[in-house]
């Protein structure tokens, strides 16, 4: 089989593959223009809530509304329930060329944590194997939600792959590290990952990436570590943002980008002029940064549109993340297929020997992927 034509890392290239493998890749001859890149990665959703946004309708919007629509919804969930809806995502994923999946799951119920543990085991030998992971998310927080913390403890120990924390939600700034405290030396003790929701919020003064730093740094576990949405970093000071960004830096963990949440549930106190309520990714980049890109919800309680097409977070961040130029947009594109597969050991290679096991776009190149986000063709060795 041969892939003429193709766009791979800014060449044009002719890839044939051959009992599995990629077998050669040379100078492209003729044919349509494609273009290739490595399965996509989705690094931050959430398969117990996908699919319950018609459950429970968001009147207002709201963050606010949607963490209370889905306490109400959480408890009653049974597996088969969990299972039917993440299944039914997953295969919507895999149709979009996304075979590697971090779902949080809130430990707030058990059954949906082991529906999802199961789960991960079942996709792992599917037709086309899924490598899902599973982080332990306390969405009404590890302190202040009564039997919370036991509920976090269990759902770790029934085998997450990473912890998760919410310190911004936590009451006071002081839990909020607390949580997070608690969230590493958990994460330690299992030799698993940490993946925190980090200040999903407007509120300038929402400060726990700071201290997230620091203990990454104190700990030497940055590289397991990945802070989700960092939303209030949109708010904060230039000058805070600048000495928070060089302590990601230094901390070398991961921000996890969510615009298509963020750019509807943040910004909402006020009038106009309307924040944008997304991390600095810009500066992130600039300073050297690890940024993933995550679709976060799909049809749930927090956002009830979604199609589980990372592209489409793609295409908002570009806009509402003003990342609009030539090498902006290629490089947001090349995020969903390099970046997004840090938790997961990096991207598998495309190139001569290796296992073929790549994505084929029916556009020239990235920035036209993003402006028509086409179905993919993955080619599986
Ligand atoms: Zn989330």
């Amino acid at each position: 089989m041969i892939v003429r034509n193709a766009w791979l890392d800014g060449q044009r290239v002719d890839i044939s593959v051959a009992d599995g493998h990629i077998s050669t890749i040379e100078p492209a001859t003729e044919g349509e223009p494609v273009t290739v890149c490595p399965p996509l990665a989705e690094p931050h959703v959430h398969l117990d809530a996908a699919l319950l946004g018609r459950r429970a309708p968001n009147v207002s919007g709201t963050l606010v509304e949607g963490i209370e629509n889905w306490a109400r919804l959480r408890d009653g969930l049974t597996a088969e329930d969990v299972r039917a809806r993440a299944l039914e995502t997953v295969g919507w994923y895999v149709g979009w060329g996304c075979t590697r999946i971090r779902t949080h799951v809130d430990p707030g119920n058990l059954r949906a944590v082991e529906a999802l543990i199961t789960l991960r085991e079942e996709l792992a030998s599917a037709e086309v194997p899924v490598e899902l992971q599973v982080a332990a998310f306390p969405q009404e927080g590890i302190l202040r939600a009564p039997g919370r913390q036991a509920q976090w403890v269990k759902a770790v120990e029934l085998g997450c792959d990473a912890v998760g924390a919410i310190p911004h939600f936590e009451r006071t700034t002081d839990e909020g590290n607390a949580s997070l405290r608690l969230a590493l030396d958990l994460a330690q003790e299992r030799g698993i990952d940490v993946d925190v929701h980090c200040d999903e919020t407007d509120d300038p003064g929402s400060r726990h990436l700071e201290f997230l730093c620091a203990e990454a740094i104190d700990r030497g576990m940055g590289s397991r570590i990945i802070a989700g949405h960092c939303t209030a970093m949109h708010s904060y000071p230039d000058g805070y943002a600048a000495k928070v960004i060089e302590l990601v830096r230094l901390a070398g963990l991961q921000v996890v980008c969510n615009p298509l949440d963020n750019i509807v549930l943040q910004g909402r106190y006020g009038g106009y002029p309307k924040i944008r309520g997304l991390t600095r990714v810009d500066e992130l980049w600039a300073a050297g940064c690890s940024v993933g890109i995550g679709h976060d919800s799909v049809m749930d309680p927090w956002y009830r549109l979604g199609t589980a097409n990372l592209v489409d977070a793609a295409y908002m961040l570009v806009h509402a993340g003003h990342l609009t130029g030539e090498a902006e947009m290629q490089r947001v594109f090349g995020t969903l297929s390099g970046a997004n597969h840090r938790a997961f050991g990096g991207a598998p290679a495309i190139e001569v020997g290796a296992p073929a096991n790549f994505l084929v776009y029916p556009a020239a190149d990235p920035i036209e992927v993003l402006r028509l986000r086409p179905k993919p063709t993955l080619i599986r060795g």
